[in-house]
């Protein structure tokens, strides 16, 4: 009873994908997951909507691959993100594609992408095991012979897909283990790394505009005064510092450079040169010369980044403009413009997207996700070695080594 052709360890977007091939290929496949439900963290991805993946070329899948993009060739290739698309489209999900080619279910609920996974695993006759974490691997002589779980309960597959995630959000019940099991199989574990945060900055007035968004902002990034980053959109002031999509993609550049004089310099109107800038202050100061500065400011800033701006430009707040001094006005120009925070560190694993690192992807065959050190044991999704940026490319290398593992299984 307890023998399977293929045992699945994980039911996220990885292993679920890597069920429902195995399964297609009429294997009797056992999907083990430690939680009483499936796809708990695609529950909360996109903000509850799930950016399932992104509507881009292969090449582009590849550029917003950070780390072993060359690892995934070959996954991408045997199911890319169209094929991700069909997949669910041809289950019944509407999709619809947003800004920046992100692809989310029409519907924008992430439990949506669940249920159709889910209903398809059913209707495969996939064996799904809820409530039960897989505590080790069975292998005898290089080959993989099965698993036992946390109960001493005895699972026989000669087939073996470890599909457990990374380590962040760790209530979705990826919490490292995944790496426990490699490990055990004697495969190297390339430092796991919290990515895709918010950044602390030195700066502590950040807390005084804590919860202001600014859109249509331009944020680059710099290590030693090397651009790292450079992008316009949406970025977030909190009480530690910087959050939001832009901050999110550069924290990822900080993690292979480190902090040593990172920085992010914001353009808060990256519309209009310095100069413009300039000339358009004085107009507007010229228009109503007995304004006051705090007053002015909330036609160049949102309401809670008053106080920091009069901070920052040293200007006192109750000044009338028409007082305001050429310098003074070339400093608030400096500050729009190059408003510069010093990155100190990333937020923890409690709040990043994704883990960077993982399995090693030298130990991995690419074109199977087969071990090289286990015969019959396969990766997939976020416990190896492979990461990319916000847009969808998580959910896509979850999809595509998932589908290929179990293509191979
Ligand atoms: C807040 C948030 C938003 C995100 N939004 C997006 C987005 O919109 N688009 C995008 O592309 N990516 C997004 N991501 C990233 C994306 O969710 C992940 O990269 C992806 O879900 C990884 O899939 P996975 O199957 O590899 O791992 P997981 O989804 O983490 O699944 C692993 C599963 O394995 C189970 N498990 C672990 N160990 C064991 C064990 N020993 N025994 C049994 N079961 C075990 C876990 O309970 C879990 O269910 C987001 C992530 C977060 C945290």
């Amino acid at each position: 009873m307890n023998k399977y052709d293929v045992i699945i360890v994980g039911g996220g977007a990885a292993g679920m994908m890597a069920a429902s091939r195995a399964s297609t290929r009429h294997k009797r496949v056992l999907l083990i997951e430690r939680n009483k439900r499936l796809g708990t963290k695609i529950l909360i991805t996109g903000k509850g909507r799930c950016n399932i993946t992104n509507d881009c070329d292969i090449e582009e899948l590849l550029n917003q691959t950070c780390r072993n993009k060359h690892f995934m060739y070959s996954a991408y290739y045997t199911f890319s993100n169209t094929s991700i698309m069909e997949y669910f489209k041809n289950r019944g999900l509407v999709l619809k594609t947003e800004r920046g080619k992100r692809v989310f279910p029409q519907s924008d609920r992430a439990a949506d992408v669940r249920n159709v996974m889910r209903d398809d695993l059913q209707k495969n006759g996939v064996i799904i095991q809820y409530n039960t974490m897989v505590k080790s691997l069975l292998i005898t002589d290089n080959q993989i012979i099965g698993v036992i779980t946390e109960s001493g309960q005895e699972l026989i597959g000669t087939k073996v897909v470890l599909a457990c995630g990374g380590q962040s959000y760790k209530l979705t019940g990826s919490d490292g283990y995944g790496y426990v099991l490699a490990k055990q199989a004697g495969h190297k574990i390339i430092e796991p790394k919290a990515s895709l945060t918010g950044v602390y900055t030195k700066e502590s007035w950040t807390e005084k505009a804590m919860g202001v968004t600014m859109k249509n902002v331009k944020v680059t990034a710099t290590y030693r005064n090397k651009k790292l980053y450079e992008e316009i959109g949406e970025m977030l002031f909190t009480h530690f510092g910087l959050s939001g999509p832009l901050i999110l993609t550069a924290s990822r550049y900080f993690l292979d450079t480190g902090y040593d004089q990172a920085k992010i310099i914001l353009d808060v109107k990256p519309g209009l040169s310095e100069e413009k800038l300039y000339k358009r202050i004085c107009r507007d100061f010229d228009e109503n010369p007995k304004k006051q500065y705090d007053n002015a400011l909330r036609k160049l800033v949102p309401a809670n980044m008053v106080i920091p701006m009069i901070m920052l430009t040293g200007i006192n707040g109750d000044k009338q403009v028409n007082q305001i001094s050429k310098e003074e006005r070339k400093k608030l120009v400096d500050t729009l413009k190059n408003m510069t925070f010093s990155i100190t560190g990333g937020r923890g694993f409690k709040e990043a997207i994704i883990t960077a690192g993982g399995v090693s992807t030298k130990e991995i065959n690419p074109s199977t996700m087969e071990s090289k050190k286990v015969k019959g044991l396969y990766f997939a999704g976020e416990m190896i070695d492979v990461d990319a940026f916000t847009g969808g490319f998580n959910l896509t290398i979850a999809f595509s080594t998932g589908y290929l593992a179990g293509e191979q299984v």
